[in-house]
């Protein structure tokens, strides 16, 4: 695992001044550092920079350690965030008081500056690898592009953000067309080959940062477009049909010519209500039917 590649930011709490220049030198560099002398601070700074990890002291003025590990836990925002105490209370009674709040480890002061940077690295290594983790579980692994799972995260929160800014959100489902026949005829390599060509066409079609291309399941394909009217919507599935004909990938079994074809459904709202109304996906669905009905190879809109 590469962890050079990766950058990391530490925020350092500590009200001695002295203690967060020790604890920055120790790090030569290898992370970003962040410096909060105090908790209110380390709170902020906490819910603004998002760090990976915070070393925290436990024994400071007004609001100390402990407290503001509790009020971390309390934010969504950083409730994920590891913390190591790094404290002159050397207990056991007070390490285990640290741990069972929810921080990481425990590090008693004064330190050994090697250990420490051994600690730090390990939980910074725990990070990448839940970070690797989460991003190989919301991709599909023929095609590379978003999965279902991620769709339907990305699906409501857009939802969400449409409805608080009253802007239209476009849905588009696409499957391809006598798809079995390929597979019958070319075999299933070759198929899969065709998804991940058809993948790589809606992406290169589909590239508004805001824009989702996700594989929904064997060979159809969903494209969420926030901020997208219908008319521009429509515009853009034309589109994608020309940009795949172009590309002519021959397909000997289809009815709809020589070469691989997708029927597309479409539909377009302004999300009124707060939850997601799962009509929204159904009328793209009933647009790809009838996309399929009247002979495939077209783009058909529901209102
Ligand atoms: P239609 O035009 O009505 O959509 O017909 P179709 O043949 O495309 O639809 P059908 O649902 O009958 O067949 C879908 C085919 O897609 C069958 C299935 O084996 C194939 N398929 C699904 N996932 C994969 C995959 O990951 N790789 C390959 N090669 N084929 C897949
Ligand atoms: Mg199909
Ligand atoms: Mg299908």
């Amino acid at each position: 695992m590469n962890l050079a590649a990766a950058e990391f930011t530490v925020l350092i709490v500590d009200d001695e001044k002295q203690n967060r220049l020790l604890l920055t030198e120790l790090f030569d560099g290898a992370y970003k550092i962040i410096q909060a002398k105090n908790g209110v601070q380390a709170l902020e700074k906490a819910r603004q920079h998002r760090p990976d990890l915070i070393l925290l002291d436990v024994l400071m003025p007004e609001m100390d350690g402990m407290s503001v590990l509790r009020e971390l836990k309390r934010d969504d925002a950083t409730r994920l965030i590891p913390v190591i105490f790094i404290t002159a209370l050397d207990s056991a009674a007070d390490e285990e008081n640290g741990l069972a709040l929810g921080a990481v480890d425990y590090i008693s002061k004064p330190f050994h500056p090697p250990i420490v940077r051994v600690r730090v690295r390990n939980q910074l290594q725990l990070v990448h690898q839940r970070r690797l983790l989460e991003q190989l579980a919301s991709l599909d692994g023929l095609t590379g592009i978003p999965n279902r799972r991620q769709f339907d995260a990305m699906l409501l929160k857009e939802w969400h953000r449409c409805q608080r800014n009253a802007q239209p959100l476009s849905l588009i489902v696409a499957d391809v067309d006598f798809f079995k026949k390929y597979n019958d005829t070319l075999g299933h390599a070759a198929g899969d080959r065709v998804l991940q060509e058809v993948a790589a066409t809606l992406r290169q079609g589909a590239r508004r940062p805001g824009d989702l291309v996700a594989r929904y399941g064997g060979e159809e394909f969903v494209l969420l477009l926030p901020e997208t009217d219908a008319a521009s919507a429509q515009a853009l599935a034309e589109g994608l049909q020309a940009l795949l004909q172009n590309k002519a990938l021959p397909h000997p079994g289809s009815a709809t010519g020589a070469h691989i074809t997708l029927s597309m459904g479409g539909t377009t709202l302004v999300p009124m209500t707060e939850t997601l109304d799962p009509q929204f996906f159904a009328c793209a669905d009933a647009a790809l039917y009838a996309a399929k009905a009247q002979g495939r190879n077209r783009v058909c809109w529901m209102p």
